[in-house]
């Protein structure tokens, strides 16, 4: 394989990409990463290490390589742009196999603890200051070691992935296999492939072979193998799984030259999600755990009883992709069969679809009568929690065990911070977040909102924050949804009234340069960032001749509030330009979705008032010379001068009834003028109230209130208000 200068991952933050982009930035290669879900701290730690992370799956420089994960499919459509060029596609077990054929690599494969296998090995060999070069598939506790790392050695130490089908390509000097056990039933049909294939690579190892005592694969390579064969004592189904790991990987060591010392083992931090305790006292153990075979699931239970016997045990698992769930049913049931206590999640597909077959439900059928009555299946959290939590000082102490390798992780979590601070959801909303946002990120309590609206009323948020990135804007959400905080979008606060009692829960708002990016497209369009103004979208649409923005020039909002009040001037609605726009799901999915699928109305889209609008693409009407665009903005300008007040407002409080002006039924049923303490009606246009200073939220609603009870005695119209109340209906504030 030629030397990449350039390469570019596409969904790059999971555990086998994310080391890979670590291990070839430090190979001086320059790395461009790009994925839907990129969290914190793993996306600040590639942007520390010099990785290009991008906001959309198109790379800026063409690069020599395009490495995808296994999770995306080779006909997915990102990919389709780099066929016919000279730019090569791989799959992340095929291009490390071929990169890795230039250094003596050291493969480590099995179905349960390679990674902490691996992570052992790196850790002892970096106390050792033994020269190598390694990709880890987990992280280390505390990231005390990061996942991936080069140096100048001819030594690689690599996690081999059996899922996928990319072990056939890889050539290694020495391979070392923990154990099998059959899984990836997907890959794997019958259980004896899994086996032909490990001894397909114990077959292609350039040096030596270690094996697991004992084995059949060790009796197999002693007969077949012409390559020096040796074993370590194996112990992998009984509790004490951690001292086969170190032995398997001391006896790596010795193969490398390296003599791993026992004070290594002892100061190991282990590695993330493998038997960590997230929280203890004298009435609980919380501990998370990613064991998803059943085999794992028998280890560490087994191990848990021998740790804590007097504690009950209660298990929270989640099973990880339907097929496996399917194929080992009756075996996870036979494992978690020793617990005393079982809650089930909904089943983390990964990227397989839905199977009911596979589902959490399926499980309970198999589990022994005993716990089939001391089990529950939890859709969501808060139920979860309030169940659970509500236990809390059990006669007996238990250890609640959450197993899993989907997005179990968040709930064990959420649910430990809850413990820490004793059942106060508020605190442990921010405890949870700590270390989860980028730094740059704002989280505030307690913080004015009166100064981040055009009205300038209101209270307080009890939680403000303004995420820098999606991934931040999700696990804001993910906190949110734990914690029941309810939330709040929040723009300019131009459409905005907020009580003066303030918001009790979490304000949102998408301010910084990832979202306020505008990005012109060939195709006259641009890909605008929902924190956008609306004025910056119309100048840059001036400046290059694009026609179609200018009504946008006197609204002062962004782009996610227009979007959400469909917002509209002089006959136009941001509708208008739209041709897709892009959401944050309250499930915290992503989803685009055309312009002409959208459920629109007058200064109303659904899909923005249930979701958080991202970015949108908005499509210029044609093209124009740019004086003639600017002239048209002028004009535009003068008319809204002429017509609306100056002072502090939150542009027109009402909507137009059908063929009516709301301004004209206001002034018609003489209300301009009318005042509430420094709120007025205002002069120059009645459907404004204007805030002449010092006016509070409780003025500017009793105003509306009386101007909408007036318009009704006078003129028989119910008008409606435009103008949104923050986290309040209008309908319990109008009689
Ligand atoms: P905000 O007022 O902050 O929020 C409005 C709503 O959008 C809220 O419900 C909020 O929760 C929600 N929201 C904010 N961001 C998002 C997001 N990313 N995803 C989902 N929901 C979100 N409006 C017009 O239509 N036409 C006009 O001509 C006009 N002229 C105005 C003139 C003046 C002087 C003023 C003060 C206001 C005017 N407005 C006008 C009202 C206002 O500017 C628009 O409604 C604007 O689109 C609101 O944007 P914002 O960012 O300020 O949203």
């Amino acid at each position: 394989m030629k030397k990449p200068k350039r390469v570019f991952l596409l969904g790059a933050s999971g555990m086998g990409m994310a080391p890979l982009a670590f291990f070839l930035r430090g190979a001086g290669v320059e790395v461009e990463a790009f994925d839907d879900y990129f969290r914190e701290p793993l996306r600040s730690q590639m942007l520390e290490a010099g990785v290009e992370v991008l906001l959309e799956p198109v790379p800026h420089k063409k690069p020599d390589y395009i490495v995808h994960s296994s999770a995306i499919n080779r006909s997915d459509s990102r990919l389709s742009l780099f066929r016919g060029t000279t730019s090569k596609i791989y799959k992340r077990g095929d291009f490390l196999a071929e990169y890795s054929k230039s250094f003596k690599t050291v493969a480590i494969v099995g179905s349960h603890g390679k990674t902490t296998t691996t992570g052992m090995l790196t850790w002892a060999l970096a106390k050792e200051e033994f020269s190598f070069s390694y990709l880890v598939g987990g992280r280390f506790k505390e990231d005390a070691l990061p996942i991936g790392n080069y140096q100048n050695s001819p030594w690689l130490v690599l996690e081999v992935d059996e899922s996928d089908g990319t072990i056939g390509g890889f050539y290694p000097d020495i391979t070392l296999v923990l154990n099998y056990d059959w899984d990836h039933v997907d890959e794997y049909k019958e259980e004896s492939s899994l086996e032909h294939t490990l001894q397909g690579l114990l077959s292609r190892t350039k040096s030596s072979v270690i094996l697991p005592g004992k084995s059949d694969l060790l009796s197999w390579a002693d007969e077949n193998l012409g390559v020096d064969v040796s074993s370590f004592e194996a112990n992998h189904s009984s509790a004490d799984f951690m001292v086969s790991n170190w032995e398997a990987a001391k006896a790596c060591g010795r193969k490398m030259g390296a003599q791993l010392g026992e004070e290594s083992s002892k100061s190991f931090p282990g590695m993330e999600r493998r038997q960590s305790v997230l929280f203890e006292d004298e009435h609980r153990t919380i501990l998370e755990d990613y064991a998803h075979h059943p085999t794992e699931i028998g280890s560490l239970l087994a191990s848990r009883r021998k740790l804590l016997p007097d504690h009950w045990m209660k298990v929270v698992f989640q099973s990880h992709r339907y097929s496996r769930t399917k194929a080992f049913a009756q075996s996870f049931a036979e494992e978690l069969g020793a617990a005393d206590e079982l809650n089930l999640l909904p089943t983390y597909g990964a990227f397989e679809k839905y199977d009911e077959s596979g589902d959490a439900e399926s499980l309970v059928g198999h589990l022994p009568p005993r716990l089939r009555d001391k089990t529950k299946v939890f859709l969501d959290y808060t139920s979860f929690v309030d169940e659970v939590y509500e236990t809390e000082n059990p006669l007996t102490p238990e250890q609640v065990l959450f197993v899993g390798a989907g997005n179990i992780d968040g709930w064990a979590h959420a649910f430990a911070a809850i413990h820490t601070h004793k059942g106060d959801r508020i605190s442990a909303f921010s405890h949870f977040l700590s270390g989860r946002l980028s730094s740059s990120s704002v989280l505030r309590k307690d913080e004015n909102l009166a100064s981040k609206t055009t009205m300038r009323v209101g209270g307080k948020a009890l939680w403000y924050a303004e995420p820098q990135h999606t991934e931040d804007l999700r696990r804001l959400v993910e906190a949110s949804n734990f914690f029941s905080i309810p939330r709040v979008m929040l723009g300019r606060g131009s459409n905005l009234i907020i009580p003066d009692e303030g918001y009790h829960g979490l304000v949102l708002r998408l301010r910084g340069d990832f979202w306020n990016e505008i990005s012109s497209r060939s195709d006259d369009s641009f890909v605008v960032g929902a924190g956008s103004r609306l004025k910056d979208i119309c100048r840059l649409a001036c400046h290059r001749g694009l026609l179609g923005f200018e009504f946008l020039e006197g609204i002062p909002g962004t782009l996610g509030g227009a979007l959400r009040m469909n917002a509209g001037a002089m006959g136009w609605e941001i509708y208008d330009l739209v041709e897709w726009v892009s959401f944050l799901l309250p499930d915290g999915s992503i989803k685009e979705i055309p312009g002409n699928q959208l459920n629109v109305g007058y200064r109303f889209c659904k899909e923005a008032q249930e979701g958080i609008a991202l970015r949108a693409k908005l499509k210029a009407e044609g093209r124009s010379d740019h004086k003639d665009i600017r002239s048209a903005i002028e004009l535009l300008a003068q008319k809204r001068r002429a017509s609306q007040p100056r002072e502090a407002s939150a542009g027109c409080i009402f909507k137009n009834p059908e063929d009516k002006s709301a301004g004209w039924l206001i002034e018609k049923s003489g209300m301009k003028g009318q005042r509430v303490g420094n709120a007025v009606v205002s002069d120059v246009h009645a459907n404004f109230i204007v805030n002449e200073g010092g006016a509070t939220a409780e003025d500017v609603i009793s105003l509306i209130q009386q101007v909408r009870k007036r318009v009704q005695e006078e003129v028989q119209v119910n008008l409606e208000p435009e103008v949104g109340l923050l986290g309040k209906k209008w309908n319990d504030q109008l009689s």
